[in-house]
């Protein structure tokens, strides 16, 4: 999520002007090792946009006009952590040194940087901002945490610089409505029985079906509820229709599936009992991988093995063998023909997308974190061994973490799967794809 930080000398009203953005949400504080002084972190919304907030805070009664060596540490470390910076100087005191050495810290970055000018309880004495042009900073506004005045223009400017594509990614991810849909797209190679198996689900009882046109031409969602739940399987009109001889029978469009799993919430992936999983079921596989997308895996036509539990366990393992990569994704056995394990498929669809969805606490990651880490030492990069020092997780699915380390480069496959995989059991992400980002933080100056 974007990330503000409010900083400033002490007392100058960083706090007050902090609880006054946040208004009655719950600060937490954040505990990042290295950093003298924790920080208070919340969520904060303005214009619908929300958006997270930081008070560097840490003062102590008697270093008021001090810049003492931790403020510059906390200011140095949040450089790199935040998105945006809002500094808060005294209105009724005018530029510090420390002010100016702060202003200093903060011309290194090119992100943006709001003064607020606090303490301006009296819009009458507005113009004492224009001194703090000089700074070198040209967003400049008067503010009374206090009075509440001025707060509205300065979070105007704050939001107004959200990235676009920032802004409707957490637009899409808070929409509600949309939650309650799940895009489903059904992918396999020719002949493995998605139209059969699609037609299968789409005749289950009590289910309610609806065709919507789709923008381009030949493109025709269908919309579909089950025991109250709407799903809209994407890109049926070849399904449905069975136009297999526009085709032609060995038809496979990468391309087109490719667009169906890059729109999807959950890929549904059929392949064929008898054949297994193939050469073209890695590559979709791998799609559904690299697009890192929940997905369930259908092993259909299972009428045709015969029944056995050694049989279908080999068919099984398989399957897990070639496709290892997505570990996440459950299998489901099912007969198309016979409308077999669709039910065990719906419920399926549903469990994936709701850990999709999953949030977890910083504290139970972190401690999850550390109790991956008792299980295999990190492997060492030039000389060093790698260190995870926090982790956060960011907004919107599929899951997605952002660890803070010694060295992001040093952090290869193999551990990093190894990370993956467990910290999927570990948080309860059994079925869902969780994605890993890797930050640097140099702890050397503290
Ligand atoms: P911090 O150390 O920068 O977090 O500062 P605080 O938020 O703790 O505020 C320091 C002092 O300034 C407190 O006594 C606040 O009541 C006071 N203060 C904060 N904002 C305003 C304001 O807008 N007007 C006035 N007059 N006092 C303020
Ligand atoms: P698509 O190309 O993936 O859409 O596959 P289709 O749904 O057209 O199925 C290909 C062939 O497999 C057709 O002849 C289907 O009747 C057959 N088929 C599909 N599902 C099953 C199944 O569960 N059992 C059996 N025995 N045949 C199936």
């Amino acid at each position: 999520m974007y990330r503000v930080a409010i900083v400033g000398r002490p007392n100058v009203g960083k706090s007050s002007l902090f609880n006054r953005i946040i208004g009655k949400r719950k600060a937490i504080v954040e505990d990042i090792p290295g950093v003298t002084r924790d920080r208070i972190v919340s969520t904060a919304e303005w214009r619908g946009i929300p958006f997270e907030i930081v008070d560097t805070g840490g003062y102590i009664e008697g270093d008021k006009d001090i810049f003492a060596p931790y403020i510059r540490k906390q200011i140095e470390k949040e450089l790199d952590l935040s998105d945006a910076f809002i500094l808060v100087v005294d209105g009724k005191e005018g530029i510090t040194p420390a002010d100016q050495e702060i202003a200093k810290i903060l011309h290194r970055t090119d992100k943006p940087v709001y003064i607020a000018v606090n303490k301006i309880d009296n819009p009458e004495n507005e113009e004492v901002v224009y001194e703090f042009y000089e700074l070198g900073f040209d967003k400049v506004f008067p503010v009374s945490s206090i009075q509440k005045y001025g707060v509205a223009d300065l979070l105007d400017a704050v939001v107004e610089d959200i990235p676009h594509y920032e802004k409707e990614s957490i637009k899409e991810e808070t929409k509600k409505e949309d939650r309650d849909l799940i895009k489903v797209a059904i992918v396999g190679k020719p002949n493995a029985g998605k139209s059969s198996l699609l037609n299968a689900i789409l005749g289950e009882e009590r289910a309610v079906v609806s065709d919507i046109p789709g923008t381009t031409r030949d493109v025709v969602d269908t919309l579909f509820e089950w025991n109250g739940q709407k799903f809209i399987f994407l890109d049926t009109a070849g399904l449905r229709k069975k136009s297999k001889v526009d085709y032609g029978i060995e038809f496979f469009s990468v391309g087109r599936t490719l667009e169906s799993i890059k729109k999807a919430d959950v890929i549904v992936h059929v392949i064929d009992a008898q054949q297994g999983a193939t050469e073209q079921d890695t590559k979709i596989a791998h799609l559904i991988q690299k697009y890192t997308k929940p997905a369930v895996i259908v092993i259909n036509k299972i009428d045709t093995v015969p029944p056995k539990s050694e049989v279908l366990n080999r068919i099984k393992n398989q399957v897990r063998e070639r496709l290892y990569f997505i570990p996440y994704a459950p299998i489901v056995m099912t007969s198309a023909k016979n409308r077999k394990g669709i039910k065990q498929l719906l419920r399926e669809i549903i469990e994936v997308y709701n850990q999709a969805w999953k949030r977890v606490g910083t504290g139970q990651l972190n401690r999850a974190i550390k109790q991956i880490l008792s299980l295999r030492q990190p492997p060492s990069y030039q000389g060093k061994p790698l260190k995870i020092y926090y982790a956060t997780q960011l907004e919107g699915k599929p899951p997605c973490f952002l660890l803070f380390v010694n060295y992001p480069e040093g952090f290869k496959e193999h551990f990093v799967r190894f990370l993956e995989n467990n910290l999927r059991t570990v948080l309860g992400f059994e079925k869902a794809p969780i994605k890993l980002l890797f930050r640097g933080r140099d702890e050397s100056r503290d």
